[in-house]
């Protein structure tokens, strides 16, 4: 939900563009629902819940000592870097590990003020991993549901955490918990099994004994995005106009190379720039033959490793131009801001190739964005390492660990005839329309409204012939 002021200057939230909202939306219009979350402010007075048309927002306040330790601290320095196979070193703090349960219990409590009896509640993502414990305890009567957004790591990395037992028994609190990968969901299963705290296996583990013993769903839910909507963008007349006015201002290169992510360590940002730089020195190219936009939305300013993250990839782009681009026509056209919606469908638009070369992420929406907003042609080259690569398994794969792969997976992308493009993109569409935020969403709802009383392998009585 985004906040905004109206006109007299008083605060209302609107439903944010994307796939989770647009997921929601056939959920909240079968029933009330109250949205609980924190809008990133710190030190600001906790407002009154607000009503729109579809849900009641139920604002959560922090301090700025909440934030940076809650926020910056446990979530974005030690689980977010820890569950990306820690690329860089998670760094662990107790005052930091305070607030994250300190919030996570904030948000437990107000769940439980606000959801109706024998009701549900969803809880999303890393940064709320003991809320379901926590809210189990205030409220039996309810089925809990936890979707992890990014990917869960395997045990040996995990086991690093000095709190391990601790989020594990936090997370199955849960009556179902959704990963993004069967991948994933074996990795919490073995998890699990090994710290002696379940038995089973998947999609059903047992957690406790005896009378406490309860059965939980442990399985995957590749999220997605609203297809619909982007698929209309390609017709868009508006839409249209502005990629054929972005297209001119680049001086109308022969082709157009695109990245778009948010800027962080994971994406595999810089190796992407220094494959594009290789490409172009090795094969004497110029700002006419190919132009690459690099779009970095701002994330995480007030960690460190983002600030360097940063510095690293301007200096790449800096480089580049200073050392390939001529006076009025760069190489690299760089861009760290967010994008207005129609900006970025005219991006997608334009690109003849669009790059995604996370080193790992939990799925990456942007590769199905673009596949969805292309017809017949463009070509997305795509990490090994991404979520979506399971789903999108006739893109250009890649691994972005392997500087020459990435080459002449690029080299690879451009060079594709138009044949090849319309194979690979109908493939590729086929699947992303296959499933939708909708389809994510309905799944894990109908799940988790679904008692779990599937028996275990070996409670089933095995019939003769
Ligand atoms: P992550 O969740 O790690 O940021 P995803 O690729 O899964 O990565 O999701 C990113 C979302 O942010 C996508 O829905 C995409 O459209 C949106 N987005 C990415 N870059 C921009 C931008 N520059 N401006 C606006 N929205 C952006």
């Amino acid at each position: 939900m985004q906040r905004r002021l109206d006109d007299d200057g008083n605060a209302e939230w609107l439903p944010s563009p994307g796939g989770l909202v647009t997921a929601m939306e056939g959920v909240t219009n079968r029933q009330s629902t109250a949205w609980i979350g924190w809008d990133g402010t710190a030190d600001v007075p906790a407002e009154e819940p607000s009503s729109t048309d579809l849900i009641t927002v139920v604002p959560i306040p922090m301090t700025s000592t909440e934030c940076s330790a809650f926020y910056h601290g446990l979530s974005n320095g030690a689980l977010w870097p820890l569950y990306h196979d820690a690329i860089r070193r998670p760094s662990f703090n107790d005052e930091d590990w305070d607030a994250y349960r300190t919030i996570n219990r904030r948000f437990a409590e107000t769940a439980a003020a606000w959801v109706a009896p024998g009701g549900m509640v969803w809880v999303h993502d890393y940064h709320l991993q003991l809320m379901p414990a926590m809210l189990r305890a205030l409220r039996r009567d309810v089925r809990i549901g936890f979707f992890l957004h990014i990917p869960f790591p395997p045990p040996e990395l995990f086991l690093q955490l000095p709190w391990r037992e601790d989020v594990m028994k936090g997370l199955l609190g849960a009556d179902v918990i959704g990963f993004q990968e069967p991948a994933a969901a074996s990795n919490f299963a073995a998890l699990s099994r090994r710290l002696g705290l379940a038995q089973g296996d998947l999609p059903v583990l047992q957690y406790g004994d005896g009378y406490t013993a309860r059965r939980l769903r442990v399985d995957s839910y590749p999220a997605s995005i609203a297809v619909e909507a982007f698929e209309a963008a390609s017709t868009d007349p508006e839409v249209l106009a502005e990629a054929e006015e972005l297209r001119a201002r680049l001086g109308h290169p022969k082709k157009i190379v695109l990245g778009v992510d948010r800027l962080d360590y994971t994406k595999g940002i810089e190796a992407r720039l220094e494959a594009f730089r290789t490409m172009v020195v090795e094969q004497s190219l110029t700002a006419e033959d190919v132009t690459m936009i690099q779009v970095a939305v701002p994330s995480r300013e007030d960690v460190d490793l983002y600030r360097q993250e940063r510095e690293h990839v301007e200096r790449i782009v800096g480089e580049i131009n200073g050392q390939l681009g001529m006076v009025g026509a760069p190489l690299i056209h760089y861009l760290y801001r967010s994008l207005g919606r129609q900006e970025l469908l005219a991006m997608y638009q334009v690109a003849d190739v669009a790059m995604v070369t996370p080193f790992r992420d939990g799925m990456n929406l942007v590769a199905k964005e673009y596949v969805a907003s292309r017809r017949d042609d463009g070509v997305l080259v795509l990490s090994e390492f991404a979520g979506a690569a399971r789903e999108l398994d006739r893109a250009v794969l890649v691994n972005p660990f392997d500087g020459r792969a990435l080459v002449n997976a690029l080299t690879k992308a451009l060079a594709m005839n138009a044949d090849e493009q319309r194979d690979r993109m109908q493939y590729l569409r086929r699947a992303v329309k296959a499933w939708t935020a909708s389809d994510w969403a309905s799944r894990f709802l109908d799940d988790l409204a679904k008692p779990c009383d599937v028996p275990f392998a070996d409670e089933l009585t095995l019939e003769g012939p």
